[in-house]
């Protein structure tokens, strides 16, 4: 595509915010009752939801006859359970009413592309602008997209809002699109932990602790360092989080930031859509350091499919670098798939939306990937993550007793 020398500088400004951008407020439902999943049913490496293939015989017959490996790849992908760590259709359903039941020829996500695809869930990203500020007018923004979330969802035979590994799971195996919250961009907490358990009362279970800016107590990697990393504030913040069982999401945070999180927090962290920096330098991606950081605190990256983020004309084998950099880094139990969809102005050639997952798992199978790492990284890895989270989380709260109950 050629661009016009402006429409070049809102491209080069969308890669700085990959994610797109008025308020209203909600009523809080139930808090989290978090149930923990059988191990026997929770091996990231067997993990399955006993799916059958959606694609028709004629397609997959076109596809085997093209490569004999399709037949295995699948197999596989359409009985793995298959999760995406970011998908910013949130912001869509609130602010034009995208229906998430119905097929779209524009934008990357709805439930008949999940199936067609395989996509089993995804953390639906509750996004607030940083032109919201750091005040209520933020913490709005973020309710009314929960609610608008629910209110959708709720009406929806194929899909659930689920809070928990267990629940992601279950829905996978009814056959029902698992809708997980994850809140991004810190801001929206203004500083609180009252604001934290709000949101995690309304079913976030991760939270970005910055966007593209700079917050009062994160730095972020794409914005003037206030605070060297975590502040005092900050660091609170990520013990309350560890505390409710909501994930630490360290993608867009500046490395210092990175560091200190993983110096406080006591539960595996996640990269919730974030890219490697030694296959494409960007403030967005992570360094090998980081990579092995992450393998030690037990986290997963869920690698960013953003043209930006991937390579100069990025196609999906590119996409494929970056997971198998991650996977030889840090270790195959420690990647998963956060495909940034209807976040991103360009993805690359051959993943232009959620259908194209299943050639995702052809092109690992064919770069060697056992079945048992491709089940890993298409789900299982997050699943223990989040499996993990939980159960540290239900640890803290033996430790110490919850806080007084909020008026707000
Ligand atoms: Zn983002």
């Amino acid at each position: 595509m050629r661009l016009s020398p402006l429409l070049a500088a809102f491209a080069v400004l969308l890669v700085a915010c990959d994610d797109p951008a008025p308020p209203a407020s909600a009523e809080a439902p139930t808090p989290p009752a978090a149930e923990p999943v059988a191990p026997d049913t929770l091996d990231p490496a067997t993990v399955s939801d006993g799916g059958g293939i959606p694609l028709s015989p004629a397609e997959v017959d076109r596809l085997v006859a093209e490569d004999s490996l399709w037949a295995e790849a699948l197999r596989i992908h359409y009985d793995a359970v298959v999760l995406d760590g970011h998908v910013d259709t949130p912001t869509l359903m609130l602010d034009r009413g995208y229906r998430l039941g119905e097929r779209h020829r524009r934008d990357h996500v709805d439930l008949p592309r999940m199936a067609e695809g395989g996509l089993d869930g995804a953390f639906f990203s509750i996004y607030v602008a940083r032109g919201y500020g750091e005040g209520q007018a933020a913490t709005d923004r973020a309710l009314a997209m929960i609610e608008a979330v629910n209110q959708q969802v709720a009406g929806l035979e194929g899909a659930a809002l689920v809070r928990t590994a267990d629940g992601a799971l279950s829905a996978a195996r009814d056959g029902r699109a698992a809708v997980l919250l994850g809140l991004e961009g810190g801001h929206a907490l203004q500083g609180s932990p009252e604001v934290l358990r709000l949101l995690a009362a309304n079913g976030v279970r991760y939270v970005t602790l910055t966007h593209a800016n700079t917050n009062s107590w994160a730095d972020a990697s794409t914005d003037a360092p206030r605070w060297g990393g975590l502040n005092t504030l900050g660091r609170e913040l990520v013990t309350e989080m560890n505390r409710l069982g909501v994930l630490v999401d360290l993608s867009h945070v500046s490395d210092d930031t990175f560091d200190d999180a993983l110096a406080v927090t006591r539960a595996p962290v996640i990269l919730s859509h974030s890219s490697c920096d030694a296959i494409r330098p960007h403030a967005r991606n992570v360094s090998d350091n980081m990579l092995r950081a992450l393998a030690d605190n037990g986290g997963v990256i869920m690698i960013n499919f953003y043209a930006a983020y991937v390579a100069p004309g990025a196609d999906l084998d590119d996409v494929l670098d970056h997971v198998q950099h991650a996977a030889e880094v840090a270790g195959v139990d420690h990647v998963g798939l956060g495909s940034d969809f209807d976040g991103v102005p360009r993805l690359p050639d051959g993943l232009g939306d959620v259908t194209r997952l299943p050639w995702l798992t052809h092109g690992l199978l064919a770069r060697g990937f056992s079945e048992a790492d491709v089940r890993k990284i298409l789900g299982g890895n997050v699943l223990r993550v989040l499996a993990e989270a939980e159960r540290v989380a239900e640890e803290l709260r033996r430790e110490a007793p919850p806080p007084p109950a909020s008026g707000r």
